[in-house]
């Protein structure tokens, strides 16, 4: 067998199309907008937002950026998100992680509204989600990994998926959104005993744990979907956290990296962004309490 490459650039520019299409519709004289608030100067994190700004303008979604330095004070920076859930001009709000050490993630991130929680990292969200909740936004990683998984047309339902990485904002909602789809769900991590033996009885894998070509090919069951999400840097060149090479003798489908999970988490993220705009065309626009169906009028 040699494995189906899941061709996730192609999927995700076919999206972002469909995308630009429904907002050109939209029956609103607004346009949806994306705040991003970026922290400090890892030149990986400016990358990705120049990434999303670029991509977020293509599909007409406006991005506003608002930089700030790594000192800025937790404080400020709650304050800045308190004026951005009060502007009605901006439908979305996402903090690019990760943040520096002094700032206190999930503090920041909870102070998002809920309703703008597009990257959907907030508690509330990841409770939604994991209450199977159709008003969750989902984070951008794990839809597109949906996706890109629902693109071959293998039934979900009963598979058993192991997810290598158990972070907040892959690994975590990755095995919610799975066993949403009635997957049964092995969450593994660095503490994992025998990872090899737990990943070779996976229908789908997921790797999500940041380790060059860790999952090697001869762990992967004949004919298993292989989502691979890494990204590590090897001698310059980008690679995953698998061994392609090694997998496709085995699996059925493999997605790339680069050009496979990438590219759909920034469609998905865009996606998230017109989802949370004309949610808000149809709320009361005073609200500030934040909720979804509230209707406080706070
Ligand atoms: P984190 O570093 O937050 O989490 C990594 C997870 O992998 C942890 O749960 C860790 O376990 C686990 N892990 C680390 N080493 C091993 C090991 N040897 N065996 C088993 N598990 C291990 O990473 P993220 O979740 O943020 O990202 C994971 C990867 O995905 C990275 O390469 C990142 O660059 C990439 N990524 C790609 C995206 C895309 O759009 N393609 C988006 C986001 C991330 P423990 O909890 O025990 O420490």
């Amino acid at each position: 067998m040699t494995a189906q490459p899941i061709n996730g650039k192609a999927i995700a520019a076919e999206f972002r199309q469909e995308l630009a299409r429904k907002i050109a519709d939209f029956p609103s004289e607004d346009m949806p907008v994306l705040a991003v608030i970026l922290v400090g100067d890892d030149e990986a994190s400016k990358i990705y937002v120049r990434n999303k700004q670029k991509a977020a303008s293509e599909v007409g979604i406006g991005c506003e950026v608002m930089e700030f330095s790594s000192s800025i004070g937790e404080q400020a920076l709650l304050n800045v998100i308190d004026e951005l859930n009060a502007n009605h001009h901006i439908n979305g709000i996402i903090v690019q992680l990760p943040l520096p050490q002094h700032l206190d993630t999930l503090k920041i991130l909870s102070r998002i509204s809920p309703i703008k929680d597009v990257d959907g990292f907030s508690p509330y969200n990841a409770g939604l989600l994991a209450y199977n909740s159709p008003d969750a936004f989902i984070s951008a990683t794990p839809k597109g990994i949906l996706h890109l998984l629902l693109s071959t047309g293998v039934e979900l339902s009963g598979k058993h998926a192991v997810i290598i990485g158990r972070s907040n904002i892959v690994g975590k909602p990755t095995a919610n959104l799975l066993l949403n789809q009635n997957c049964t769900v092995s969450i593994t991590h660095s503490k994992t005993q025998d990872l090899s033996t737990i990943v070779k009885t996976a229908d789908i894998i997921v790797a999500a744990c940041g380790q060059a070509r860790m999952i090697k090919g001869d762990w992967i069951k004949q004919g298993a979907i292989v989502i691979d999400v890494g990204i590590n840097r090897v001698e310059g060149k980008l690679c995953g956290d698998v061994d392609f090479e090694g997998a496709l003798a085995t699996a059925s489908f493999i997605t790339p990296v680069p050009g496979g999970v990438g590219p759909m988490t920034v469609a998905m993220l865009l996606a998230n962004t017109f989802q949370a705009f004309c949610r808000q065309q149809t709320e009361p626009k005073h609200c500030s309490c934040g909720h979804h169906n509230c209707h406080c009028q706070g």
